[in-house]
């Protein structure tokens, strides 16, 4: 699937020390084979693949930052702005019902998403919805929605299949000023193909409804096909929004990532399964972050650009680099990660950290941390700097002035080696190889 193929992709820049514009090309041809196989409108790609090259390569470089994680950053952010940016909330009209229409072809999700939706506003914005069945062509399509109905224990209008989709609407807003619900849903036909008919239909349904919103349910599954639907249905009806339907189903990820951009209407909502509570509001934040795979990098990336004095961080390289690390500095380094949270939480974020023997014994809790913080505050700057001063003697001192027993002391003595010497081989790595991530 296109996450896969991106997290490859990405995975191989991810640790280098220094990306060249070279890297970032041979990156973004990969970036964009993934995305056209992906389905992703072939215009949406290009654009989006200038947009991120020119931003990896011309930015400004963050210390605190590898140039890799820096290019991950950038293809982030360009995928969220793609996808719309922010959330796009649900129309809500000043003078109630809100009436929603839902449009789409047939089978791609619009009868269950209408009980998604029901369902979605009664428990998570305390409305009270009324659901109406207005395709009368599909066999059973009336009594489908009825039984959604029954099953959430909420009201649906119905006129029969004898009545006009245009009548039904024109009676079921009537009855929802009349029984005070502030959304009306109007469940409307489909067909298998975008037609004249269908259309005309809709826009008969639209000129009585006045509707706030037109959603189209599109199935995400469908890939372009979804995106080509989309631009149709946008013509004609000038729709508000999509919703993606079986997104639990789509490897492929296309749909999603284009039709925004093709249609500048944005995604509002994602179906993810059959069960009427699998409707979930769309972030294209959290999508971006689905799609590369790469969530907790991405925090972690966030943290570190908000905590780390940048400074700090490259003197801090550059003694790793020439074994020059003190105890002070371990100290600095464990407030600095203490202001990010809790610590195990932020190596386990670290990409292939827990494999790593020296940071697994650094894994401690905070009450640790309060530990080895007296422990270093009761030696002296020559043994802060001259960990090889610290004989027996000294160690028992060290002891008792902190509160702790001499165990915990060699301990940590023995750790702060150990990180030492990981620490001078990760930055090693690096710099020789562009192989091990940097990490902070
Ligand atoms: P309509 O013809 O547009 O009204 O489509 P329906 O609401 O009848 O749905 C068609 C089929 O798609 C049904 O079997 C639904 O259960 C299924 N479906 C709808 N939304 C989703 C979804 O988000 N995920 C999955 N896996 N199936 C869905
Ligand atoms: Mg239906």
């Amino acid at each position: 699937g296109l996450a896969e193929r991106l997290q490859s992709t990405l995975k191989k820049i991810r640790g280098k020390g220094k990306v060249s514009e070279q890297d970032v090309k041979e990156m973004m041809r990969e970036v964009r084979l993934a995305l056209l196989e992906a389905d992703v409108n072939f215009k949406v790609v290009k654009k989006f693949v200038n947009d991120v090259k020119e931003r990896a390569v011309g930015q400004e470089v963050l210390e605190s930052l590898t140039p890799g994680q820096q290019v991950i950053k950038v293809v982030n952010e360009e995928l969220t702005k793609l996808m719309g940016g922010e959330q796009s909330k649900i129309a809500s009209a000043s003078k109630p019902p809100t009436v929603i229409m839902m449009v789409g072809l047939q089978g791609a999700g619009k009868t269950t998403t209408t009980g998604k939706l029901a369902n979605h506003l009664r428990k998570n914005h305390n409305r009270n919805p009324l659901m109406v069945a207005a395709d009368i062509y599909r066999p059973a399509a009336i009594k489908q929605l009825e039984t959604l109905g029954k099953q959430l224990d909420m009201p649906v209008f119905s006129l029969g299949d004898q009545v006009s989709p245009v009548e039904i609407a024109k009676q079921a807003i009537a009855k929802a000023k009349e029984e005070h619900h502030d959304y009306v849903l109007i469940d409307t036909a489909g067909r298998l193909h975008v037609d004249e008919k269908l259309m005309n239909e809709l826009e008969d349904i639209k000129a009585v409804a006045s509707p706030d919103e037109i959603l189209l349910v599109v199935d995400a599954m469908t890939g372009q096909d979804a995106v080509n639907v989309a631009e149709n249905f946008n013509e004609r009806l000038d729709i508000t929004g999509a919703i993606l339907t079986k997104l639990d189903g789509d490897t492929r990820g296309g749909a999603a990532i284009s039709v925004k951009a093709v249609t500048g209407t944005p995604v509002k909502f994602a179906g993810m399964g059959e069960k009427i509570d699998a409707l979930e509001p769309f972030h294209p934040e959290r999508m971006a972050s689905r799609i590369l795979g790469m969530g907790d990098v991405l925090t972690l990336i966030e943290k570190a650009q908000t905590n780390v004095d940048e400074k700090k961080a490259k003197e801090l390289e550059r003694k790793m680099r020439t074994n020059e690390l003190t105890f002070d500095d371990f100290l600095e380094q464990l407030s600095q990660v203490r202001n990010m949270g809790p610590l195990d939480e932020l190596l386990n974020m670290m990409p292939g950290a827990g494999k790593m023997k020296g940071l697994k014994n650094a894994q401690v809790d905070e009450k640790q941390l309060t530990h080895i913080e007296a422990i270093v505050k009761s030696m002296t700057k020559a043994e802060r700097e001259d960990p090889d001063l610290l004989n027996a003697s000294r160690r028992k001192r060290i002891a008792k002035g902190s509160g702790t027993s001499i165990q915990e002391v060699n301990r940590l003595i023995k750790q702060f080696g150990e990180m030492k010497k990981m620490m001078k081989q990760m930055t090693g790595m690096q710099k020789g190889k562009g192989k091990k991530k940097g990490g902070l």
